[in-house]
């Protein structure tokens, strides 16, 4: 049937009616009043949704964009930097670092596990001369499904005194608690497609003061990402190079939506679609890809056995019109994840397990109950 797709993709994730109607009007000029008014409100809610007082930045761009914006403005040739890397993403910033002629030094845990926080606390802690210019991690590891503990690792960069902290905050910010302030991120960088629930596009960067102050040293070159010239335009409401303005009527509406839900609301939605889908998954007897503890709130990964992870896909996507996320790198064909980040409700989980036992029925996959995973999910809904 047509017009029936249901993204359980971490990005881009499904788009609600308020943001779809948004998109779908006559652009305005970027340079107009109205469109400066909007902005404002942006900015304000976008502050709210980052718990920040620090400046949140509007990019043209994808999520690696701001990642990319979130290396340029502050760092120089040489710097030393360390990255956590357990996944794709983790590893796209030292690549992204190494493109830019850094002093790349990975902190590295295998695929599927958490970053060890003490594998980060020793490096910063043998470093006597303060030579570590930035400690760069993913919160949320989109490729595994796997959380990382950026408290714990934000603890010992400020124990450390001198190193930024650079997060992507992509798979986390919307879905899980990331208190900017609270906790003293210098550098946050998301992109519109995933929590924010509109097309991709946009990309954010929340900047620090500190982040600043190494803004002012820092001699990699920027043009279109210079974060000063985002900075000094927001500042009246407007930016330095023609925005999505559809995309800003869009945010606009999401952001609306977002705070009449609120934060800690967002947030235990986000806890209880992940523990249905993996009490769902244990139930069909398929194992999980990464342990309960670090789970992530936007994705799950599972690793079947006994079928092809790229078959249940295919079939859960021509029977279903659900489409799931394949593996990346060395995990392809070996694990499919599901992503219940953003525009994602309960319904959203209790279809797609239903469609997956049918879908395991289909490919001879026969070691569990019939209906229970959908009667895990249902329970976790129920508590
Ligand atoms: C989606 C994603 C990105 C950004 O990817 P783009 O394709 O550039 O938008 C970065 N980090 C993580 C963890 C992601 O999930």
């Amino acid at each position: 049937m047509d017009d029936k797709l249901m993204l359980m993709i971490p990005g881009p994730t499904p788009v609600p009616e308020q943001a779809l109607l948004a998109l779908s009007k006559h652009p305005i000029g970027h340079r107009s009043g109205d469109f400066s008014k909007i902005m404002a409100e942006v900015t304000q809610n976008l502050k709210w949704l980052h718990q920040t007082q620090n400046d949140v930045l509007c990019l043209t761009v994808s999520g690696t964009g701001a990642m990319e914006a979130g290396i340029i403005n502050f760092l120089s040739p040489g710097d030393r930097v360390l990255v956590g890397t357990n996944g794709k993403f983790g590893e796209r910033w030292a690549e992204v670092c190494t493109a830019y002629n850094l002093n790349v030094e990975t902190v590295t845990t295998e695929w599927g596990k958490a970053l060890d926080p003490e594998k980060i606390r020793e490096k910063l802690e043998a470093d006597k001369n303060k030579e570590i210019k930035a400690v760069i991690v993913t919160h949320s590891e989109t490729s595994t499904g796997v959380i990382n503990d950026l408290e714990t690792i934000n603890r010992y960069v400020k124990e450390h005194g001198e190193a930024l902290i650079i997060v992507d905050a992509v798979t986390s910010l919307g879905a899980v608690n990331v208190p900017i302030d609270t906790w003293g991120l210098d550098v946050v960088c998301s992109g519109s497609q995933k929590g924010y629930m509109i097309p991709p596009g946009l990309g954010f960067v929340a900047v620090s003061a500190k982040a600043w102050e190494a803004y002012k040293t820092a001699k990699l070159p920027r043009y279109y990402l210079d974060l000063g010239k985002y900075r000094k335009d927001a500042a009246k409401n407007t930016t330095p190079f023609t925005p999505p303005v559809n995309l800003f009527f869009a945010l606009q509406a999401t952001l609306q939506m977002m705070q009449k839900e609120g934060l800690e609301n967002i947030f235990a939605r986000h806890q209880r679609l992940m523990n249905a889908t993996r009490e769902a998954v244990k139930a069909l007897n398929l194992p999980l890809y990464g342990p309960d503890e670090s789970a992530s709130p936007a994705i799950t990964a599972v690793a079947p056995v006994g079928v092809d992870a790229e078959q249940v896909r295919a079939t859960m996507k021509k029977q279903f019109d659900i489409v799931l996320a394949g593996g990346q790198d060395h995990l392809k064909g070996k694990v499919f994840r599901i992503g219940h980040l953003g525009f994602v409700s309960e319904r959203d989980i209790l279809t797609a397990i239903g469609a997956l036992e049918a879908t395991l029925v289909e490919l001879g996959g026969n070691g569990f109950t019939s209906g229970a995973g959908v009667a895990a999910a249902a329970k976790v809904f129920a508590e």
